[in-house]
């Protein structure tokens, strides 16, 4: 039988709702990559880019005594990124924060070596059914793998974009990293949570049958800007065949030419400071007011800015002195109690419940739980947050933000003996498939 071989499409588009496409993809005849940018007030593209940049020097001849097989090629990319991403944030605090998914594979001929973190997916489409391969690094899934929600619930929660796990630079990072070993007729695709969120995998596994793999992906960016396009929405697809089997002169792929779309076809624009960085992530309302829309993609990674609310419950803290004066005080108190804020207890970061002010000595709030994670074990910029107090519209919320500050802890260096750099890191690999 002839060796395998295989076809190749990337596709992406900005979505209805976003002014810049932070996801980058890539699609040649040796790799396929999809790169999800993240970063609250950061640069989501600048961190898809430039882990872009480093997974692309993968496509190439691999040399075994330099670089091991592929997977172990991928491992180094991948550790690669991370240092990258971690001397972009050394070089301009701005972009704290900013971080980015992996969905990539790399063909050595045989087999594909996998390398996932995040929530951008890869599918399977063998025999007419689609099959998920990867394992989402996400909050909801961890609800779901612990039995407390179904997959069902999971699609509408409202915390589904929380991410556990992401290339944030940090030398803490865990990708899963497996084999797969395609079969003749095998359709892949990797895409970002924009194709997932929006379109459910039924329909997914119908369109991935479509009669080519660039009909297949047209369709699946359709889908999704119908459903929506709340977010960038990216697709790779690979759709394996015998080595002997004539090439269809229409495929886009057959100029034989890499495929990059989004984020990594462009140079992010320069950062220098957080007030550029947030301006080019606002969206401006649908109301025509100047005030930001709330950007769903601040809730999916870490750092906020301190919201504006608040002022208003400084003011409404007043109010309830007022209140507690005028006599209106059984109203007012209860007001308070079922105000939530995140901020230090001792050592440790802890939900309070109340408003953070007191009156005479009298504190308008107490300690409702105490986390295990550590100030210190934060970036500085978590630091600070944590101790000017961060406010949550309630007690969910307060906790959401734990989990946040929770995936972003870094263990203390307590002497400054060399430790070693993230290029050599080696993650233990965790299987997401047995091929
Ligand atoms: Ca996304």
């Amino acid at each position: 039988m002839a060796p395998l071989t295989y076809r190749y499409v990337a596709l992406t588009d900005v979505g209805l709702r976003r002014s810049n496409n932070q996801d980058s993809g890539y699609a040649s005849s040796r790799l396929l990559v999809i790169a999800d940018g993240m970063g609250g007030a950061a640069a989501g593209d600048l961190a898809s880019s430039a882990t872009m940049a480093e997974i692309r020097e993968l496509d190439r001849d691999l040399d075994a005594d330099a670089d091991g097989d592929a997977l172990d090629a991928m491992r180094d990319a991948v550790a690669r990124a991370n240092h990258r991403l971690a001397e972009l944030i050394a070089d301009d605090p701005a972009v704290e924060g900013m971080g980015t998914t992996l969905e990539a594979m790399l063909w050595d001929g045989e087999k594909l070596a996998v390398a996932h973190i995040g929530d951008s997916r890869a599918y399977r489409l063998r025999g007419g059914r689609l099959s998920q391969l990867s394992t989402d690094h996400t909050f909801v899934q961890s609800l779901v793998d612990e039995g407390r929600i179904t997959p069902e619930e999971a699609r509408v929660h409202p915390h589904r974009s929380l991410l556990l796990k992401a290339i944030l630079g940090r030398d803490d990072f865990e990708p899963d990293f497996t084999w797969l070993q395609p079969a003749p007729g095998d359709r892949y695709l990797l895409c970002s949570d924009g194709l997932s969120d929006m379109v459910d995998d039924q329909t997914i596994e119908r369109v991935m049958k479509s009669e080519t793999i660039d009909v297949a992906a047209t369709e699946l960016i359709r889908l999704a800007l119908e459903a929506g396009g709340y977010d960038n929405v990216s697709v790779v697809i690979a759709e394996f065949v015998s080595s002997d089997e004539p090439l269809d002169e229409d495929l886009s792929c057959a100029d034989g030419r890499p495929q990059i779309t989004g984020a990594a076809t462009s140079q992010p624009r320069p950062r220098t400071g957080s007030g550029s960085a947030a301006s080019a992530r606002g969206t401006i309302g649908a109301t025509g007011m100047n005030e930001p829309e709330p950007d769903p993609e601040e809730l999916r990674y870490a750092p906020r800015p301190v919201p504006r609310r608040r002022w208003v419950r400084w003011l409404l803290a007043s109010l309830v002195i007022l209140g507690l004066v005028g006599g209106a005080c059984a109203y007012a108190y209860d007001w308070s109690q079922r105000q939530y804020f995140v901020a230090p207890s001792g050592d440790l970061v802890a939900i309070h419940r109340g408003v953070d002010v007191s009156v005479g000595g009298f504190s308008l709030s107490e300690v409702d739980e105490v986390t295990g994670v550590r100030i210190d074990s934060l970036p500085a910029y978590q630091r600070d947050r944590v101790a000017a107090g961060i406010a949550a519209s309630d007690r969910d919320e307060a906790k959401r933000i734990v989990t946040n500050l929770s995936i972003q802890v870094t263990e203390p260096t307590p002497t400054p003996t060399p430790t070693p750099t993230p290029r050599r890191t080696r993650p233990t690999p965790v299987p997401t498939e047995t091929p």
